[in-house]
């Protein structure tokens, strides 16, 4: 990626699919109804309500390949809403990609030294 221009391609970056909040991304009913078991297996409940399971800084269903160094929704087609919605090139989209610089490289970095069992 050069500089903070916006990728080409979402998996040169996968900044938004970064966070420490149990909250990031909410899986609604319609969003659950959508999911097959499998994608279910990466959401957990809060309350009353579901979201997508944050392991490690990072949303349970992100893929990362640690050889070519790239990132990929594991879930793609049945993924909720609310990334759908995240276009790249938004908004949104610039403020994740300030907000969270640097995370994705340093998780690489982490796999690739073995630091990370994950
Ligand atoms: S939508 Fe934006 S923040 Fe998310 S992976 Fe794509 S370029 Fe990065
Ligand atoms: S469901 Fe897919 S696109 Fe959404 S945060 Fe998780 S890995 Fe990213």
């Amino acid at each position: 990626m050069r500089g903070d221009a916006v990728p080409d391609d979402c998996r040169a970056c996968a900044r938004c699919c970064f966070s420490e909040s149990p909250e990031h991304v909410r899986v609604f009913d319609g969003d659950w109804d959508r999911m097959d078991t499998r994608a279910q297996s990466f959401t957990s409940r809060l309350d009353n309500r579901r979201f997508m399971r944050i392991d490690d800084g990072r949303c349970a269903a992100l893929l990362v390949d640690v050889e070519r160094g790239t990132f990929a929704c594991g879930i793609y087609e049945k993924r909720p809403d609310v990334c759908r919605s995240l276009d790249r090139g938004t908004s949104i989209c610039v403020d994740e990609r300030r907000a969270k610089a640097g995370r994705p490289e340093a998780l690489l970095i982490r796999l690739r030294t073995g630091a990370d069992e994950t």
